[in-house]
Protein backbone atom coordinates (compact mmCIF):
# COMPACT_ATOMS: atom_id res chain seq x y z
CA UNK A 1 0.00 0.00 0.00
CA UNK A 2 1.78 3.26 -0.96
CA UNK A 3 1.46 6.42 0.77
CA UNK A 4 1.69 9.95 0.20
CA UNK A 5 5.22 11.30 0.33
CA UNK A 6 4.09 14.47 2.14
CA UNK A 7 1.05 13.52 4.20
CA UNK A 8 1.06 9.58 4.32
CA UNK A 9 -2.20 9.12 3.18
CA UNK A 10 -2.97 5.89 2.05
CA UNK A 11 -3.41 5.26 -2.18
CA UNK A 12 -6.53 3.40 -1.21
CA UNK A 13 -8.38 6.06 -0.31
CA UNK A 14 -11.09 6.89 -3.01
CA UNK A 15 -9.87 9.99 -5.16
CA UNK A 16 -6.02 9.84 -4.19
CA UNK A 17 -4.00 9.21 -6.87
CA UNK A 18 -0.57 10.20 -6.05
CA UNK A 19 1.60 11.86 -8.72
CA UNK A 20 4.91 10.75 -10.10
CA UNK A 21 6.69 12.74 -7.13
CA UNK A 22 4.70 10.73 -4.85
CA UNK A 23 2.72 13.57 -3.36
CA UNK A 24 -1.40 13.24 -3.25
CA UNK A 25 -3.75 16.04 -4.27
CA UNK A 26 -4.82 17.53 -0.72
CA UNK A 27 -1.01 18.05 -0.50
CA UNK A 28 -0.88 19.89 -4.30
CA UNK A 29 -4.05 21.86 -3.42
CA UNK A 30 -2.28 22.95 0.27
CA UNK A 31 0.82 24.30 -1.67
CA UNK A 32 -1.01 26.08 -4.13
CA UNK A 33 -3.06 27.87 -1.37
CA UNK A 34 -0.71 30.62 -0.83
CA UNK A 35 -1.32 31.76 -3.67
CA UNK A 36 -5.31 32.69 -2.91
CA UNK A 37 -6.51 35.88 -2.08
CA UNK A 38 -8.03 35.32 1.00
CA UNK A 39 -9.22 39.00 1.18
CA UNK A 40 -11.55 38.78 -1.71
CA UNK A 41 -13.06 35.70 -0.95
CA UNK A 42 -13.77 36.98 2.32
CA UNK A 43 -15.36 40.59 0.58
CA UNK A 44 -17.57 37.29 -1.09
CA UNK A 45 -18.70 35.85 1.39
CA UNK A 46 -19.91 39.40 2.96
CA UNK A 47 -21.63 39.85 -0.05
CA UNK A 48 -23.97 37.34 0.19
CA UNK A 49 -24.56 37.70 3.48
CA UNK A 50 -26.05 40.66 2.73
CA UNK A 51 -28.08 39.26 0.10
CA UNK A 52 -29.37 36.67 2.15
CA UNK A 53 -29.90 39.28 5.39
CA UNK A 54 -33.34 39.05 6.58
CA UNK A 55 -35.15 42.37 7.86
CA UNK A 56 -38.31 40.22 8.64
CA UNK A 57 -36.60 38.84 12.05
CA UNK A 58 -36.35 35.24 10.55
CA UNK A 59 -33.42 33.04 9.91
CA UNK A 60 -30.61 34.14 7.95
CA UNK A 61 -28.98 31.07 7.24
CA UNK A 62 -28.68 27.06 8.58
CA UNK A 63 -25.08 26.73 10.22
CA UNK A 64 -25.19 22.00 10.45
CA UNK A 65 -23.74 21.61 14.06
CA UNK A 66 -22.23 19.17 16.10
CA UNK A 67 -20.79 20.85 18.62
CA UNK A 68 -17.85 20.34 17.81
CA UNK A 69 -14.56 22.62 17.43
CA UNK A 70 -15.83 23.62 13.62
CA UNK A 71 -18.84 24.24 14.67
CA UNK A 72 -17.67 27.00 17.03
CA UNK A 73 -16.26 28.49 14.18
CA UNK A 74 -18.65 28.57 11.60
CA UNK A 75 -21.25 30.13 14.06
CA UNK A 76 -18.36 32.41 15.16
CA UNK A 77 -18.09 33.90 11.63
CA UNK A 78 -21.67 33.76 10.45
CA UNK A 79 -23.05 35.15 14.33
CA UNK A 80 -20.14 37.27 15.11
CA UNK A 81 -18.29 38.66 12.43
CA UNK A 82 -21.07 39.23 9.77
CA UNK A 83 -23.62 39.59 12.74
CA UNK A 84 -26.08 37.20 11.13
CA UNK A 85 -28.94 35.48 12.66
CA UNK A 86 -27.82 31.74 12.30
CA UNK A 87 -30.47 29.16 13.10
CA UNK A 88 -28.07 25.74 14.03
CA UNK A 89 -29.60 22.28 13.01
CA UNK A 90 -27.94 19.34 14.46
CA UNK A 91 -28.36 15.39 13.98
CA UNK A 92 -28.04 14.04 16.88
CA UNK A 93 -27.04 9.95 16.97
CA UNK A 94 -27.84 7.48 19.94
CA UNK A 95 -24.42 6.58 21.20
CA UNK A 96 -23.55 7.64 24.39
CA UNK A 97 -21.95 11.27 24.69
CA UNK A 98 -18.64 12.18 26.16
CA UNK A 99 -19.26 14.65 28.91
CA UNK A 100 -16.82 17.36 26.78
CA UNK A 101 -19.33 16.41 23.71
CA UNK A 102 -22.72 17.16 26.28
CA UNK A 103 -21.24 20.22 27.42
CA UNK A 104 -20.00 21.43 24.14
CA UNK A 105 -23.23 21.65 22.16
CA UNK A 106 -25.10 23.23 24.90
CA UNK A 107 -22.24 25.52 25.36
CA UNK A 108 -22.65 26.66 21.70
CA UNK A 109 -26.35 27.92 22.35
CA UNK A 110 -25.06 29.36 25.66
CA UNK A 111 -22.07 31.52 24.17
CA UNK A 112 -23.49 32.59 20.66
CA UNK A 113 -27.08 32.60 22.13
CA UNK A 114 -28.44 31.02 18.93
CA UNK A 115 -31.26 28.74 18.50
CA UNK A 116 -30.73 25.06 17.59
CA UNK A 117 -32.52 22.56 16.58
CA UNK A 118 -31.64 18.95 17.06
CA UNK A 119 -32.91 16.09 15.60
CA UNK A 120 -33.02 12.41 16.39
CA UNK A 121 -34.28 9.34 14.68
CA UNK A 122 -36.06 6.75 16.33
CA UNK A 123 -34.35 4.56 18.46
CA UNK A 124 -35.42 1.05 16.78
CA UNK A 125 -34.83 2.59 13.60
CA UNK A 126 -31.69 4.00 13.94
CA UNK A 127 -30.66 0.24 15.30
CA UNK A 128 -32.03 -1.21 12.38
CA UNK A 129 -30.62 1.01 10.00
CA UNK A 130 -26.83 0.75 11.63
CA UNK A 131 -27.45 -3.27 11.62
CA UNK A 132 -28.52 -3.36 7.76
CA UNK A 133 -25.52 -1.03 6.95
CA UNK A 134 -22.97 -2.76 8.79
CA UNK A 135 -24.33 -6.59 7.83
CA UNK A 136 -25.17 -5.76 4.24
CA UNK A 137 -22.75 -4.49 1.39
CA UNK A 138 -22.20 -1.06 2.49
CA UNK A 139 -20.01 -2.49 5.79
CA UNK A 140 -19.99 1.24 7.52
CA UNK A 141 -22.56 1.03 10.27
CA UNK A 142 -23.20 4.99 10.62
CA UNK A 143 -23.74 5.38 7.13
CA UNK A 144 -27.54 6.42 7.50
CA UNK A 145 -26.44 8.77 10.47
CA UNK A 146 -23.78 10.50 8.24
CA UNK A 147 -26.65 10.57 5.46
CA UNK A 148 -29.14 11.99 8.21
CA UNK A 149 -26.47 14.99 8.76
CA UNK A 150 -26.73 15.38 5.17
CA UNK A 151 -30.20 15.57 4.84
CA UNK A 152 -31.75 17.24 7.51
CA UNK A 153 -30.35 21.05 7.09
CA UNK A 154 -31.11 20.33 3.60
CA UNK A 155 -34.83 19.21 4.84
CA UNK A 156 -35.25 22.38 6.87
CA UNK A 157 -33.56 24.84 4.85
CA UNK A 158 -36.42 23.77 2.71
CA UNK A 159 -39.07 23.82 5.18
CA UNK A 160 -38.11 26.97 7.07
CA UNK A 161 -37.46 28.78 3.79
CA UNK A 162 -33.83 29.41 5.01
CA UNK A 163 -31.96 29.00 1.55
CA UNK A 164 -28.19 30.21 2.44
CA UNK A 165 -26.56 27.34 4.29
CA UNK A 166 -23.07 27.37 5.95
CA UNK A 167 -20.85 24.24 5.53
CA UNK A 168 -17.38 23.65 7.03
CA UNK A 169 -14.75 22.44 4.65
CA UNK A 170 -14.74 21.07 1.57
CA UNK A 171 -13.96 17.54 2.55
CA UNK A 172 -12.83 16.36 -0.77
CA UNK A 173 -10.91 19.25 -1.67
CA UNK A 174 -8.97 19.80 1.76
CA UNK A 175 -8.47 16.20 2.42
CA UNK A 176 -8.21 14.47 -0.62
CA UNK A 177 -10.99 12.77 -2.46
CA UNK A 178 -13.86 12.49 -4.99
CA UNK A 179 -13.97 15.98 -6.59
CA UNK A 180 -16.57 17.19 -8.99
CA UNK A 181 -14.10 19.98 -10.53
CA UNK A 182 -10.67 21.21 -10.80
CA UNK A 183 -11.02 24.49 -9.26
CA UNK A 184 -12.02 25.14 -5.48
CA UNK A 185 -15.34 25.57 -5.80
CA UNK A 186 -17.53 28.21 -2.92
CA UNK A 187 -20.94 26.72 -3.95
CA UNK A 188 -21.56 23.28 -1.77
CA UNK A 189 -24.30 22.54 -4.56
CA UNK A 190 -22.49 20.33 -6.82
CA UNK A 191 -22.09 18.12 -3.65
CA UNK A 192 -25.59 18.36 -2.53
CA UNK A 193 -26.24 17.27 -5.96
CA UNK A 194 -23.95 14.39 -6.33
CA UNK A 195 -25.08 13.15 -2.85
CA UNK A 196 -28.74 13.34 -3.68
CA UNK A 197 -27.69 11.22 -6.65
CA UNK A 198 -25.99 8.37 -4.81
CA UNK A 199 -26.86 4.72 -5.92
CA UNK A 200 -27.77 3.86 -2.31
CA UNK A 201 -31.56 3.00 -3.19
CA UNK A 202 -34.45 2.39 -0.94
CA UNK A 203 -34.93 -0.77 -1.85
CA UNK A 204 -31.87 -1.80 0.02
CA UNK A 205 -33.04 -0.62 3.59
CA UNK A 206 -36.83 -2.08 2.82
CA UNK A 207 -34.86 -5.10 2.19
CA UNK A 208 -33.59 -5.07 5.43
CA UNK A 209 -37.17 -4.81 7.01
CA UNK A 210 -37.04 -0.84 7.64
CA UNK A 211 -40.32 0.51 6.20
CA UNK A 212 -41.15 3.55 4.18
CA UNK A 213 -42.09 6.01 6.94
CA UNK A 214 -38.78 5.20 8.70
CA UNK A 215 -36.33 6.66 6.01
CA UNK A 216 -37.97 10.25 6.12
CA UNK A 217 -33.94 11.62 7.99
CA UNK A 218 -32.12 10.08 5.28
CA UNK A 219 -33.97 10.80 2.49
CA UNK A 220 -32.71 13.56 0.51
CA UNK A 221 -35.47 16.50 -1.11
CA UNK A 222 -35.63 15.62 -4.85
CA UNK A 223 -33.41 18.16 -7.23
CA UNK A 224 -36.94 19.97 -8.32
CA UNK A 225 -37.77 20.75 -4.58
CA UNK A 226 -33.88 22.10 -4.34
CA UNK A 227 -33.53 24.22 -7.59
CA UNK A 228 -37.46 25.46 -6.87
CA UNK A 229 -36.31 26.50 -3.38
CA UNK A 230 -32.87 28.27 -4.73
CA UNK A 231 -30.64 26.87 -1.79
CA UNK A 232 -27.50 28.15 -1.77
CA UNK A 233 -25.47 26.07 0.15
CA UNK A 234 -21.49 27.45 0.53
CA UNK A 235 -18.33 26.17 1.81
CA UNK A 236 -16.77 28.08 4.67
CA UNK A 237 -12.85 26.84 3.68
CA UNK A 238 -13.90 28.58 0.19
CA UNK A 239 -13.91 31.97 1.75
CA UNK A 240 -11.28 31.63 4.58
CA UNK A 241 -8.24 29.16 4.89
CA UNK A 242 -9.50 26.13 7.08
CA UNK A 243 -7.10 25.05 9.88
CA UNK A 244 -8.64 22.73 12.35
CA UNK A 245 -6.21 23.17 14.76
CA UNK A 246 -7.10 27.06 14.52
CA UNK A 247 -10.43 26.35 14.81
CA UNK A 248 -9.50 24.15 18.09
CA UNK A 249 -7.85 27.50 20.00
CA UNK A 250 -10.91 29.62 18.94
CA UNK A 251 -13.57 27.11 20.16
CA UNK A 252 -11.24 27.06 23.42
CA UNK A 253 -11.58 30.86 23.82
CA UNK A 254 -15.53 30.08 23.59
CA UNK A 255 -15.32 27.45 26.26
CA UNK A 256 -15.02 24.38 24.32
CA UNK A 257 -13.72 21.31 26.19
CA UNK A 258 -11.72 18.54 24.34
CA UNK A 259 -11.32 15.11 26.10
CA UNK A 260 -8.44 15.75 28.30
CA UNK A 261 -8.94 14.47 31.87
CA UNK A 262 -12.03 12.69 30.47
CA UNK A 263 -10.92 9.22 28.15
CA UNK A 264 -7.52 8.76 26.89
CA UNK A 265 -8.55 6.99 23.16
CA UNK A 266 -6.24 3.99 22.16
CA UNK A 267 -5.56 4.74 18.57
CA UNK A 268 -6.47 8.09 18.90
CA UNK A 269 -3.46 11.22 18.53
CA UNK A 270 -5.53 13.78 19.61
CA UNK A 271 -8.35 14.76 22.28
CA UNK A 272 -10.27 17.72 20.38
CA UNK A 273 -11.62 15.85 17.35
CA UNK A 274 -14.46 13.69 16.95
CA UNK A 275 -15.10 14.00 20.31
CA UNK A 276 -18.76 14.13 20.97
CA UNK A 277 -20.08 10.24 20.74
CA UNK A 278 -18.64 7.31 21.58
CA UNK A 279 -19.93 3.98 19.66
CA UNK A 280 -20.09 6.59 16.40
CA UNK A 281 -16.01 6.45 16.19
CA UNK A 282 -16.91 2.79 15.27
CA UNK A 283 -16.96 4.42 11.70
CA UNK A 284 -12.86 4.86 11.23
CA UNK A 285 -11.96 1.40 12.53
CA UNK A 286 -14.80 -0.04 9.51
CA UNK A 287 -12.40 2.16 7.42
CA UNK A 288 -9.18 0.58 8.72
CA UNK A 289 -10.70 -3.01 7.87
CA UNK A 290 -11.94 -1.97 3.95
CA UNK A 291 -9.44 0.84 3.06
CA UNK A 292 -6.11 -0.18 5.28
CA UNK A 293 -5.99 3.20 7.07
CA UNK A 294 -7.25 4.18 10.35
CA UNK A 295 -8.29 7.71 12.33
CA UNK A 296 -4.56 7.93 12.93
CA UNK A 297 -3.81 8.64 8.94
CA UNK A 298 -6.16 11.31 8.55
CA UNK A 299 -4.87 13.12 11.88
CA UNK A 300 -1.36 12.83 10.70
CA UNK A 301 -2.33 14.10 7.43
CA UNK A 302 -3.59 17.13 8.89
CA UNK A 303 -0.92 17.49 11.09
CA UNK A 304 1.42 17.53 8.30
CA UNK A 305 -0.08 20.07 6.75
CA UNK A 306 -0.64 22.53 9.29
CA UNK A 307 1.84 24.99 10.43
CA UNK A 308 1.28 24.78 14.11
CA UNK A 309 2.79 21.08 14.46
CA UNK A 310 6.61 20.07 13.78
CA UNK A 311 5.46 16.16 13.10
CA UNK A 312 8.86 14.53 10.85
CA UNK A 313 8.01 11.84 8.27
CA UNK A 314 9.51 9.56 10.49
CA UNK A 315 7.53 10.59 13.34
CA UNK A 316 4.34 10.87 11.36
CA UNK A 317 5.21 6.75 10.18
CA UNK A 318 5.63 5.68 13.82
CA UNK A 319 2.49 7.26 15.15
CA UNK A 320 0.02 5.37 12.28
CA UNK A 321 2.50 1.94 12.90
CA UNK A 322 1.60 2.20 16.43
CA UNK A 323 -2.03 3.65 16.30
CA UNK A 324 -3.69 3.18 13.04
CA UNK A 325 -5.10 -0.44 13.79
CA UNK A 326 -6.20 0.01 17.76
CA UNK A 327 -9.97 -0.40 18.76
CA UNK A 328 -10.53 1.28 21.82
CA UNK A 329 -12.11 -1.07 23.92
CA UNK A 330 -15.46 1.89 25.09
CA UNK A 331 -15.99 2.59 21.50
CA UNK A 332 -16.35 -0.99 20.74
CA UNK A 333 -18.51 -1.72 23.74
CA UNK A 334 -20.78 1.29 23.52
CA UNK A 335 -21.13 -0.06 19.90
CA UNK A 336 -21.85 -3.09 20.92
CA UNK A 337 -24.24 -2.05 23.02
CA UNK A 338 -26.44 -0.15 20.84
CA UNK A 339 -26.17 -2.11 18.24
CA UNK A 340 -27.19 -5.29 19.67
CA UNK A 341 -24.17 -7.71 19.29
CA UNK A 342 -21.78 -9.76 20.81
CA UNK A 343 -18.48 -9.42 20.30
CA UNK A 344 -17.79 -12.52 18.57
CA UNK A 345 -20.64 -11.65 16.12
CA UNK A 346 -19.16 -7.87 15.57
CA UNK A 347 -15.82 -9.52 14.25
CA UNK A 348 -17.10 -12.03 12.47
CA UNK A 349 -19.06 -9.35 9.96
CA UNK A 350 -15.74 -7.38 10.64
CA UNK A 351 -14.09 -10.47 8.51
CA UNK A 352 -16.53 -10.71 6.28
CA UNK A 353 -16.08 -6.79 5.32
CA UNK A 354 -11.87 -6.94 5.15
CA UNK A 355 -10.00 -5.70 1.92
CA UNK A 356 -8.55 -9.20 0.98
CA UNK A 357 -5.78 -7.16 -1.34
CA UNK A 358 -4.72 -5.13 1.93
CA UNK A 359 -4.72 -7.61 4.85
CA UNK A 360 -3.74 -11.51 4.86
CA UNK A 361 -4.09 -11.70 8.59
CA UNK A 362 -7.92 -12.61 10.47
CA UNK A 363 -9.90 -9.74 12.15
CA UNK A 364 -11.14 -13.47 14.43
CA UNK A 365 -8.58 -14.11 16.58
CA UNK A 366 -5.22 -12.84 17.97
CA UNK A 367 -4.06 -9.13 17.57
CA UNK A 368 -5.99 -7.13 15.13
CA UNK A 369 -3.54 -7.50 11.22
CA UNK A 370 -1.65 -4.77 9.69
CA UNK A 371 -1.86 -4.09 5.90
CA UNK A 372 0.61 -6.47 4.22
CA UNK A 373 3.44 -3.86 2.33
CA UNK A 374 2.12 -0.67 4.24
CA UNK A 375 4.79 2.08 3.00
CA UNK A 376 6.08 0.06 0.06
CA UNK A 377 6.87 3.36 -1.87
CA UNK A 378 8.80 4.14 1.53
CA UNK A 379 12.85 3.54 2.48
ZN1 LIG B 1 -0.58 14.12 0.89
Amino acid sequence: MRRCHECLMAESKPGVELDEDGVCPACRRAADRSGVDYDDRFNQLEALAEKYRRKDGQYDCIIPVSGGKDSYYQTHVMAEELEMNPLLVAVKDSYSRTAAGEHNIRNLREQFNCDLITVEMGIETERKMTRAAFEGELGYPIWATERAIQCVPLQMAINFDIPFIIYGENVSWEYGGVLEADEEPYSAMSMVENNVAEPVEMEYWLDYGLSAEELNMIEYPSIDEIESSQLEPVFLSYFQPWDGYDNYQLAKRYGFRDLSGEWDRAGYIDDFDQIDTIGYLINYFLKYVKLGFGRTTDVVGYWRRSDHFDLSRSEARALIEANDHKLDQTILDDFLEFAGYTDREFWEIVEEHKNDELFEGSFLSGPIPKPENDFENFD
